[in-house]
Formats: C-alpha cells, structure tokens, sequence
C-alpha cells in the first residue's frame, strides 16, 4: 500500500460541502478502477470528502483535515470491501427449488447412482389442506455395492431460526465427487420449514420440535410432524449430524454434544474438532435421542448463534464433515473446503486452536428480575468461585451477583440483557477430570 499524499484528482470539490476545507489524499495501491470518482453524501458523515481512482491500480481517498490533522490517514486494505468471486461450478445441482420433484416418503432406491438429487418430501397436511414439503438432497455414490453402505444423515433448522447448518450443507454437498463416493448423503437443509419462514425455533403449535420425537401417528401437530420426518425420512440413516445453534437471546461456542461411551458417536465427536466436546447420552424427545434408541449413530453440533451465519463457525463445521465421511471411508480422503462465498470473504482457520472435553454440563440461572450483564467469554476456562454475572435493578442497583459453581468452560451463555427470575445465565461445561468415568445417562438440566 502506498501512502503518497497528493492532490485531488481532478475532481470537482464543488460535490460535497467540504469544498473549501483543506484536504489530504491518501492513496491505497489495492484496488483498481480505472477513471472511477465516487463521492456520496454520507462522506461528509464519516469526514471523508471524496474516493476516487485513478487509472493505474490506486485508490485515493480525501479526508478533511481538520481531522486528519498533520498525519496522513493510513487506509487499511481491510477496509476495503473486495466482492467474493461466485463459484458456479460448485454447486450440488442443475435442479432449482421450484422444479424439484415431490413424493410422499424417501425411497433410496428409486434415485439414480452417481448424482445428486433434489426433492420435496410431503411431510404432513397444513390448514389449507396442501402438503408441508420437506426440501431434500441426495448424494448417491457411484461407487456403492452390495446392500451395506452408510446412509449418512445431516439435518438443518430442526429449530426454524437456527441457520448455520444450510451452508454447512450446501458446502459438503457441493465437496463431493459422486465418482468416488461410497454410499449416500441425505442432507436436509432445514426441517422445521414452518419455523423457519416465521423466523421462530418452534413448529406451527408453539412446540420444540426437538422435543417431540419419536411423535406420534394423531396427537399434537409436532409430534405428528416429527413422527412423519422420522419414519418417512430419517428412519433410513445409519449415522447422523444434526447441525444447530443457540436459540434467541443466547450465544454459543463451536461444540458437539456426542455420547463419549459410544466408539461411533465419540470417534465423529473427536473427528469434529471442536471447541468443546459435552458428553451427553441425549436428552428424551430430542431427535439424536430417538435415533440412538434405533442404534443409528448421531451427534448434535452447536454452530455459533441464531438467525445469521457465522463464517469460522459454518468452515469448522465443513471440515468436521468431511473428515467424519473419510474415517468411514465414504469419500477416499479428506479435501479441505475452499470457499470464498459461504465464508463471507472473511480469513477463517479450518480447526480451532483446540477441543475441551466436559463429562457434564448445566445451566446457571438468575433468581431475580432485571438488567442482566454475563462477563465471561464464549469458550473461556472459568475457574469454581469466580463472579461470571450479575443483575441490576432498573436503577442500577446489583441485585443479585452470581458465582461459578465449578472449573468450568462457558459453552453458551446469554446475550439478551432482559432477564426474569430463572433466565438462563451461563451453559457452563464441567472438565473431564484425569481417570474420570463418564456417566452413562449423561443429561442437563435445560
Ligand atoms: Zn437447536
């Protein structure tokens, strides 16, 4: 970057209202438009006077100098947006949304080997008597034989606001070489489609989704909902990865919770890499629950926040994936994912700097009302007896401060300053200690 001060180029200064201002040039070699002179009017609201390029490979921008001073303004080339080149040719099919077929159940059998295929699944009938229709992809190797290959399950937006998981998929959809792929991914970007266009975790009835399984054939319209998603669906896999986050108001580390007495479900916990590993045998009416009654092999993966996605988050999660298909030995080796449009051009690493193993995990609460602050960071070592939070009164006043009950990792904690008695404060993850025995039935109290 060169920092050359010099002369407007040209431009006339009569543009915007600093015209008689005197003014300093600094100059950027990053970016190139040739002739491009760009000088809106919200310049003047950041003292920028004028942005203009010349015809060599330079930016210039114009800053008062009144603020500017004597020094010259140094434009960090971060700042500077550059546009993500759109990569056609990874996507996962020629299909669009709309011309995508419908059926009633998924048949594996009926998809065709060496291609990806997009469906709707009709999944269970909505006021206007049409069906609820359940966007699913298939990924059929060409490589399968024989009756036992994997069907491996990933799931997005059980809860509707939950996102970070769409692009999970898209990206590992779009990694696969069907020539090479030995078995099948069922990728479902979002499940819970009714929550997700009202932009709400729950289903149509006010219900958790993720409560609700195994469901039921008649009873309430999420456990009718998730009855029809397992047996239409789900009842086909043989591993699972449903991807979610932390619901609204609270914010989440990068973690799995994953069974770690089980060989399958701690091997693709570790296989994850993530921040934090939460042994959890899976909560009753939760869907990785179900399906481990049905000895298909789940883990759940907490990405980040809700309702948005989370670039570090959504690339860790990727790679997680596909090193999990590779010790399986569904795809021959492990291809980190290169992409410049779902990690948002922002610089992310492919694992994080290291993985924290809790035996168990609960939930803090308040136990008064009021204006909550919570103090430690997302994935922070918390030692047993520090404050990690506090509540005030509407005037300021500590009502209630509040302490770590053990050594502990902040999972997840919440980020909505509006707390009522019994709000949730902080997800603290209990370390693993040297030689313990993990607990069989491991639970938490959400
Ligand atoms: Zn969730």
């Amino acid at each position: 970057m060169k920092t050359t001060a010099l002369n407007s180029f040209g431009q006339d200064a009569s543009v915007n209202n600093h015209a008689n201002s005197n003014t300093t040039t600094i100059i950027s070699s990053d970016l190139a438009a040739p002739g491009y002179t760009y000088s809106p009017d919200y310049m003047d609201d950041r003292n920028l006077k004028s942005l203009s390029y010349d015809s060599s490979d330079t930016i210039a921008i114009e800053v008062n100098k009144s603020i500017s001073d004597n020094e010259p303004l140094l434009l960090d080339s971060t700042r500077i947006y550059k546009p993500p080149v759109l990569d056609k040719q990874s996507r996962i099919t020629d299909t669009f949304a709309t011309n995508a077929p419908s059926c009633d159940e998924l048949n594996l059998d009926e998809f065709e080997a060496g291609k990806v295929s997009v469906v709707w699944i009709n999944l269970v009938k909505q006021g206007l008597g049409d069906w609820i229709k359940i966007p699913v992809i298939i990924a059929k190797g060409l490589a399968n034989s024989g009756k036992n290959y994997n069907v491996f399950g990933l799931t997005a937006a059980m809860h509707g606001n939950e996102l970070n998981g769409i692009p999970v998929i898209h990206a590992v959809l779009s990694t696969l070489d069907l020539a090479t792929l030995y078995g099948t991914v069922v990728a479902i970007p979002c499940v819970n489609v009714v929550g997700f266009n009202a932009l709400l975790r729950e289903y149509m009835d006010g219900k958790d989704l993720n409560r609700q399984f195994p469901g039921a054939s008649s009873g309430m319209a999420s456990q009718v909902f998730a009855y029809a998603f397992l047996t239409k669906i789900a009842a086909s896999f043989t591993h699972l990865v449903d991807l979610h986050t932390a619901s609204c108001g609270r914010v989440n580390s990068f973690y799995v919770r994953a069974d770690m007495n089980g060989p399958d479900t701690k091997a693709m916990a570790e296989l994850m890499h993530p921040e934090i590993i939460l042994h959890n045998s899976g909560q009753e009416g939760t869907f990785r629950g179900e399906l481990t009654n049905r000895k298909i092999k789940a883990i759940t993966v907490e990405i980040g926040n809700p309702q948005r996605f989370h670039p570090q988050y959504i690339n860790w999660t990727v790679q997680g994936i596909l090193r999990i298909l590779s010790h399986y030995e569904m795809i021959p080796e492990v291809s980190q994912y290169q992409s410049t449009t779902i990690l948002l051009n922002q610089r992310v690493s492919n694992v994080p700097p290291h993985t924290i193993l809790c035996s168990k995990g609960f939930w803090i609460y308040t136990t008064v009302g009021g204006i909550l602050e919570v103090y430690p960071p997302i994935g922070c070592v918390i030692r047993k007896g520090n404050m990690i939070a506090c509540v005030k009164d509407i005037f300021g006043n500590i009502l209630e401060t509040v302490y770590c009950p053990e050594n502990g990792v902040n999972i997840g904690c919440a980020e909505n300053p509006v707390a009522f008695s019994g709000d949730r404060v902080l997800h603290l993850g209990v370390l693993m200690k040297p030689g313990e025995v993990l607990s069989k039935a491991g639970k938490e109290n959400y």
